[in-house]
């Protein structure tokens, strides 16, 4: 059997970290845009300049074969189920075929995002050269606050605006969190405001859009038996946060679906741990009606971050 994993999301990377474990018989293909999977959590601390890009990424063609794994640097464009195989075609590579197909691709690419990393990367040198930028972003969640805590540490010139969509500031987090957030941004000088400024020098849209995906519990796509979706490409069945953390958590469901008969289903915590960086030392966490700050959940959100990559 051939199983084809499509984006080195974290799913993925827990599935394939598993195999390495149980090597199952089938041959597995790893393909990825490129031979790093850029991680998210240790972003704020590569814009705050705390860390070099190799710590801010995992070498997933390394991964692969130290997996049992055969890895391809390739685009993946679009599938095609046949009665006997999945065709899976790619840009600058030929077609291939496979038993089961599974995508973890991350949210859909949109202008002005942070994905793909390296891209978000290059212009944020381009902010380096101007003496005072006017940033603009979009979106206040986990990542919104994140993102404008660590600019403001990179560019202290620069005038920072955070636009909330209708359901404000860490919409997911206790009303505390939500106002140590708020007091936290406005003593870093960052405009929390409902219309962006004029011609910014950027706008960051920090916000993953509606999946397109739809899946089952068993992370099959509703459409189909052999393919399947997990992390921030996959519906599920109820909104789930958009969380590396959540999409790991399917890796191990993941793993097990695609290579045996009897499927297993993915029941989601009602509550997960979110820790959200302030600056080198500090970070704000959440689980469910708790939330707390202190420089030890910085402590551990370093030695998660550094765990994940690591392995
Ligand atoms: C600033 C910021 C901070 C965050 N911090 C955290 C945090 O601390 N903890 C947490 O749990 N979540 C965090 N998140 C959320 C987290 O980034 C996502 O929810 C998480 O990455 C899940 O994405 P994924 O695993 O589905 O895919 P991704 O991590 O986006 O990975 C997708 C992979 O597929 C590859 N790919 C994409 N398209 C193609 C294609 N067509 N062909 C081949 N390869 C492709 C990409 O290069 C990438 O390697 C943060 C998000 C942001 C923006």
């Amino acid at each position: 059997m051939r199983i084809v994993l499509a984006g080195a999301g974290h799913a993925h990377i827990a599935a394939l970290r598993h195999f390495g474990k149980t090597r199952p018989r089938a041959e597995i293909i790893l393909i990825n845009d490129g031979p790093y999977a850029w991680y998210t959590g240790t972003l704020p601390a590569l814009i705050r300049r705390d860390i070099f890009a190799p710590q801010a990424r995992l070498d997933v063609a390394d991964l692969a074969t130290r997996c049992g794994a055969r890895f391809i640097d390739a685009r993946f464009m679009r599938h095609c189920e046949q009665s006997k195989a999945i065709q899976v075609f790619l840009h600058n590579h030929e077609p291939i075929n496979c038993d089961r197909l599974s995508l973890s691709l991350g949210g859909e690419k949109h202008e002005g995002g942070i994905k793909p990393i390296p891209e978000f990367l290059v212009r944020l040198k381009r902010l380096d050269e101007i003496a005072t930028p006017k940033i603009a972003i979009i979106g206040a969640g986990a990542a919104g606050v994140e993102m404008s805590l660590a600019l403001r540490i990179r560019l202290p010139a620069a005038s920072i605006f955070l636009q909330p969509s209708e359901s404000g500031i860490l919409p997911s987090a206790p009303l505390a969190a939500q106002n140590f957030a708020r007091a936290k941004l406005r003593a870093a000088n960052i405009t929390i405001c409902n219309a962006l400024p004029d011609s910014p020098d950027e706008t960051i849209h920090a916000y993953t859009p509606e999946p397109a995906l739809t899946i089952r519990p068993t992370l099959q796509l509703t459409t189909s038996e052999r393919i399947f979706a997990s992390g921030d490409c996959a519906k599920f069945l109820r909104p789930l946060p958009r969380s590396g953390a959540m999409a790991v958590r399917q890796g191990r469901i993941l793993a097990h679906n695609l290579t045996s008969p009897a499927l297993k289903i993915f029941q989601p915590p009602s509550a997960t741990l979110a820790i959200v960086s302030l600056n080198a030392t500090h970070a704000l966490a959440w689980y469910g009606k708790f939330s707390l700050h202190s420089r030890l959940l910085m402590r551990l959100k370093t030695w998660l971050d550094q765990h994940w990559l690591s392995r």
